[in-house]
């Protein structure tokens, strides 16, 4: 696996009881899959040999981010290394713009956009759909870090100017009604199963809560279900795929592809049968795939985000008097904004679920005395 993160981390743990080796291309030996026992080889995702010396070493080459360049992959590919998902399909969690042309080639919804390297080009299409416009670094953001909502032309100068002559995608600012997300794996042979639909909660862009099942009608949820099994399909993914979308007053849209593990999934390691890190194992290995399912009527996840309270583990304990709360920490350095690990609680009614969730995750934060 490429990277070496939380969700490397969550993927050793899975790892571990296929008893699968999972090796690690990793930055630190203190980064989070490390410290969880994966073998470590250390180096850059920017490096074309790092990046050969891992896949020699391996069966396939997988990924817990999108921080690879795409020429690389392809290199690799070219090579006869067994690159899971194909350097294709990943692309498309990649490269925004280039995600939202073949999508929207393939007929899938996505938001109204354009590409602009220019002021004028963003004034024009505020003229067409009227500001804010949100604009968005095609490569390299995550967690809202990429996305700017412009407000005037003011705003629109200086994303120009920090964007230095590369291309933005630009979309209206969409009214949204919730944000919705489904995981769906499919194996190099071809089969697929999709998990439920949840719903994702933000706060300053970032996911904070995970809500399963989604409260959305059948009807709905059937049709993003739908959308994100076709999709893994046509576009060839291997491995585990998050389709975020968002729910607007007339349209179901996607809105962004990653091609890994997802945040959007964390739920599903007690919250169902299989959970998204073995699931992405078995898929990535051409092993038979798992039941989808739900472990109980409700389940919550949430985020635990850095403060100025400092380390979480500390307040462990205090997390732990919340019944039923399964506690992840990440081993990560605290910082203020950072993911730190998550909570996740399975129980029968959304509202009392969300409640405890966010109690052990607040502990975590020291938001509470
Ligand atoms: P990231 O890759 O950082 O997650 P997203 O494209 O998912 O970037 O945007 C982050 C968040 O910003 C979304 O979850 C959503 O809340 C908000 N957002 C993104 N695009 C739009 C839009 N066109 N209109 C309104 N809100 C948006």
């Amino acid at each position: 696996m490429v990277g070496a993160g939380q969700l490397a981390r969550m993927t050793q743990q899975a790892a571990i009881g296929l008893g699968v080796e999972l090796t690690v291309l990793a930055e630190s030996e203190s980064d989070p899959a490390v410290l969880a026992g994966a073998r470590c080889r250390l180096g850059s995702p920017d490096s074309l040999e790092a990046l050969r010396g891992l896949a020699r070493q391996c069966d396939v080459i997988t990924f817990d981010h999108e921080g690879v360049e795409p020429g690389h992959l392809e290199a690799l590919q070219a090579e006869g290394f067994e690159v899971g998902p194909p350097a294709a399909a990943k692309l498309l969690a990649q490269d925004k713009l280039h995600a939202r042309r073949t999508l929207s080639e393939l007929g899938v919804p996505v938001p109204v956009f354009a590409a602009a390297t220019t002021i004028e080009e963003i004034e024009q299409f505020a003229a067409e759909h009227g500001w804010p416009v949100v604009a968005k670094a095609p490569r390299g953001g995550y967690d809202g870090r990429g996305v700017w909502m412009l407000q005037d032309r003011r705003q629109a100068v200086e994303v120009v100017d920090s964007a230095a002559g590369g291309s933005l995608l630009l979309e209206p600012m969409l009214d949204i009604e919730r944000e919705i997300a489904v995981i769906v794996a499919r194996s190099a042979s071809g089969e697929t199963v999709v998990y439920p639909v949840v719903e994702t909660v933000q706060r300053d862009a970032m996911c904070r809560e995970i809500i399963a099942p989604a409260p959305v009608g059948k009807g709905l949820a059937d049709k993003a279900i739908q959308l994100a099994g076709r999709l893994a399909e046509r576009i060839g993914s291997t491995g585990v795929m998050a389709v975020e979308l968002f729910v607007t007053p007339d349209r179901l849209i996607v809105n962004e592809l990653a091609l890994r593990p997802h945040n959007s999934g964390h739920y599903s390691i007690e919250g169902c049968v299989t959970s998204q890190f073995e699931q992405h194992l078995r898929a990535v290995l051409g092993l038979p795939l798992g039941p989808t399912e739900l472990t109980a009527p409700a389940v919550v996840t949430v985020n635990v985000v850095g403060t100025e309270a400092g380390e979480p583990s500390g307040r462990l304990a205090q997390a732990l008097t919340v019944p039923g709360a399964h506690v992840h920490l990440y081993g990560k350095s605290s910082r203020p904004g950072r993911k730190l690990g998550h909570v996740t609680v399975c129980g029968t009614e959304p509202g009392p679920t969300r409640e405890a969730a966010r109690a052990a995750a607040d502990a975590l934060e020291g938001l509470t005395p």
